[in-house]
């Protein structure tokens, strides 16, 4: 019986988890009787193994593209992060190790025009680990949406929270209501992980506005006392 080696499998499970919906139709594991007639890393190797995956083009995620998920595999690759992958193709274009991951055409009878194929090592630590590739960053249109959601929702309770404060503060209000609202495990529903990343460089960019609306309301109180001050002193 045949097994997908397990880092593909790990790969696979990264594109089911960050594209639900994901069209299927082209993808594909073990190889059928043309590709066992040649040497491919579909087929199982001496220990019953398959080293390739083919994964569909049409993820069903507006705002996300296959194309965008290849090239941060590759990146990673290519920067030294990653080396459970021996080769990509994917519209033409082939990347491999042995290339230094830099992009080259692929000539080959298929053009992979509607899936990309992913080819692992058959070293064996890096064959069983299971780490993520970093499918799971790609940020789809509705995370965008949900961190638009989550990041105004958050703005909006801390403006209006704001007289709830003694001294009429914003006292830390937009910043925390950015953590406990949007970001889990506080709030009742997780985002995403891929919108998740993007709201923690978010928050930190809000807490310096809070910061920035702070110095502002100290000017401001200091104006207004000097304009009500009375005016009688020197006459
Ligand atoms: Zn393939």
């Amino acid at each position: 019986m045949a097994t997908l080696v397990p880092c593909l499998d790990a790969l696979r499970s990264e594109f089911n988890r960050n594209f639900p919906r994901r069209d299927k139709s082209s993808d594909g594991w073990i190889g059928d009787a043309a590709h066992q007639a040649s040497r491919s890393d579909h087929n199982p190797d001496s220990r019953g193994i398959v080293h390739a995956i083919d994964v569909d083009e049409d993820l069903r995620a507006p705002g996300a593209s296959l194309r965008e998920c290849v090239e941060e595999v590759v990146r990673r690759h290519r920067a030294g992060r990653d080396n459970r992958l021996t080769y990509v193709i994917y519209e033409r274009t082939i990347w491999s190790a042995s290339y230094d991951w830099r992009p080259r055409d692929y000539s080959g009878s298929n053009p992979h025009d509607k899936h990309a194929h992913f080819s692992a090592s058959y070293v064996r630590a890096r064959e069983n680990s299971r780490a993520p590739f970093g499918v799971e960053d790609i940020v789809t249109q509705a995370d965008r949406d949900d961190i638009v959601r989550r990041t105004t929702a958050a703005v909006v309770a801390a403006l209006s929270d704001r007289d709830k404060q003694a001294d009429g503060s914003f006292t830390s209000m937009i910043g925390r209501n950015a953590l406990d609202q949007g970001i889990p495990p506080a709030n009742g529903v997780t985002p995403r992980w891929a919108a998740w990343r993007v709201m923690t460089d978010t928050r930190t960019r809000i807490v310096e506005l809070e910061s920035m609306i702070e110095q502002l309301q100290t000017k401001i109180d200091g104006l207004s006392r000097t304009a009500s001050a009375p005016a009688q002193q020197g006459y």
